[in-house]
């Protein structure tokens, strides 16, 4: 479960973390990070406590082929330190953990190392690139049925 080299977070991936924050409040929000070409770009999302964060991970690491970044989640009360659960997740979970807060914006968050200790995030633009190659395909297929 060693986590591989990342370059930073594409911007509309943390976008949807701030967004899915401020929607869960007052609840919590948390999820792992996962990498596609050293990039962050997809959040699992987990069951929203710190308790049963473990537990979810720990059924997580059961299939096979995950690899994990690091986590995300959300202090809704806006203190944007890792509590103490927080820090043994960390410890298990990859290198990059990332905790927002209000008021959710491109500023309200945090990322931590497996240690715990403050590291740099870079919020990169990312295109995604979707099946446009596919639909052409569809669409060439769709005719000649016609
Ligand atoms: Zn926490």
């Amino acid at each position: 479960m060693r986590a591989r080299k990342v370059l930073g977070i594409a911007r509309d991936t943390l976008r949807f973390i701030l967004e899915a924050s401020r929607s869960s409040q007052p609840m919590e929000f948390a999820g792992l990070l996962q990498v596609d070409k050293e990039i962050i770009t997809e959040v699992l999302i987990l069951p929203g406590t710190e308790s049963s964060r473990m537990s979810a991970l720990v059924r997580l690491y059961m299939l096979p082929n995950m690899q994990v970044a690091g986590s995300v989640h959300s202090h809704p009360s806006g203190r944007l330190l890792p509590s103490e659960p927080d820090l043994i997740f960390f410890s298990r979970t990859g290198d990059y953990h990332i905790i927002v807060g209000p008021p959710f914006d491109e500023n309200s968050w945090v990322c931590y190392d497996g240690a715990g200790k403050r590291r740099d995030l870079a919020i990169l633009d990312v295109e995604f690139k979707d099946d446009g190659f596919d639909d052409d395909f569809d669409d060439e297929f769709d005719d000649e049925i016609a």
